[in-house]
């Protein structure tokens, strides 16, 4: 069975694991976020890239959730002491050989889903993954400060460096509006049997992706095949910043919020909520979804194969 996932970074990360714990990873591509992509140190980042590369590989870090387990930063510490630009973005050592590895694959001219392909073949991921785009998107945070200041910052600006510590006002997807999707990710999302949404931050993790011209009508023209992952447990984030992040979309943040800020697009059909948020399931219905509830707190593969089983089985039945 094909399978397509739409993906951020960690949550869809976790849940991708348990997906390839009851599917072929031979049937699955995974369209990542690129919003977050970031030059440091002269190097291309790709937060999100990475965090579901190490998760599929089985090398990532459970505990800090981004990262690689077994973990340095004997490079960055160093950075740091050199005052050097950009050494608030901590970057493991091993985690590093990535980065030096793909900014050499696209200095070589390979774009950037040639260095994805690379570098997921490198650690042994059979899924296909790709980024959203090979054009530069990048998000962008226009936040106040505490002295009323405004500013205009990276994503990684707004959530590493400061903390998050700024009054958001809105979020913007710079050069999306004339980027193209990643080849072969429209047909990927045409032809797959089910289409997942991972548990993913909306706002910073989704909305990009959906920004590329193409991926929301390709979305659309699926939707009773699309089951999203509610990120939104009890009212919070599990991990992140949605709870600052939806409310500057005017989306409520509650599970039943983001199933309709997607609904409203047209974009899903099926919507898995935690056990501890039935009450929110006649609102949720009364968009149209079709909803199944489990505990949706991935705490390990397990968890998040049993997560995976039944959003699959929510876009399955979504039919034709
Ligand atoms: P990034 O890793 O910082 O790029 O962030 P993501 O886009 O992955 O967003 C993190 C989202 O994943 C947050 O909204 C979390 O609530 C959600 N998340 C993380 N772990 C879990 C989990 O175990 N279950 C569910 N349902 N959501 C999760
Ligand atoms: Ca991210």
């Amino acid at each position: 069975m094909k399978i397509a996932a739409v993906a951020g970074g960690v949550g869809a990360g976790k849940f991708l694991r348990g997906l390839i714990q009851i599917v072929s990873p031979t049937e699955l591509t995974v369209i990542v976020n690129t919003g977050d992509d970031m030059e440091v140190h002269g190097l291309h980042v790709s937060p999100d890239l990475d965090s579901v590369t190490y998760w599929l590989a089985g090398v990532a870090d459970r505990e800090r959730g981004w990262g690689r387990a077994d973990e340095t930063f004997r490079a960055t510490e160093q950075l740091r002491e050199f005052h050097a630009d950009g050494s608030w973005f901590g970057i493991g050592d091993l985690d590093l050989a990535t980065h030096l590895f793909r900014t050499r694959l696209m200095a070589a001219g390979e774009r950037l889903t040639g260095a994805t392909a690379a570098i997921a073949e490198r650690f042994g991921v059979e899924a296909r993954l790709l980024p959203m785009t090979d054009y530069p998107v990048t998000t962008r945070v226009d936040a106040v400060d505490q002295a009323g200041d405004t500013l205009d910052l990276h994503f990684q600006e707004y959530w590493v460096k400061r903390g998050a510590r700024d009054d958001v006002k809105g979020v913007r997807f710079v050069g999306a509006a004339t980027a193209s999707p990643a080849p072969g990710a429209l047909e990927a999302i045409a032809s797959a049997e089910a289409i997942l949404l991972c548990p993913s931050n909306p706002i910073a993790s989704i909305d990009p992706i959906l920004a590329v011209p193409g991926f929301a009508a390709a979305l659309a023209a699926r939707r009773e095949r699309v089951a999203g992952v509610s990120p939104i447990v009890g009212g919070a984030p599990l991990r992140g910043m949605a709870d600052k992040l939806l409310p500057t979309a005017g989306v409520e943040v509650s599970a039943a919020g983001v199933a309709a800020y997607y609904a409203g697009r047209g974009l899903i059909g099926g919507w898995v909520i935690d056990e501890t948020d039935t009450a929110l399931e006649p609102r949720i219905e009364a968009l149209g979804l079709r909803t199944l509830m489990t505990d949706t707190i991935m705490v390990d593969d397990e968890a998040a194969a049993r997560v995976a089983r039944v959003a699959l089985a929510l876009a399955v039945a979504g039919g034709s």
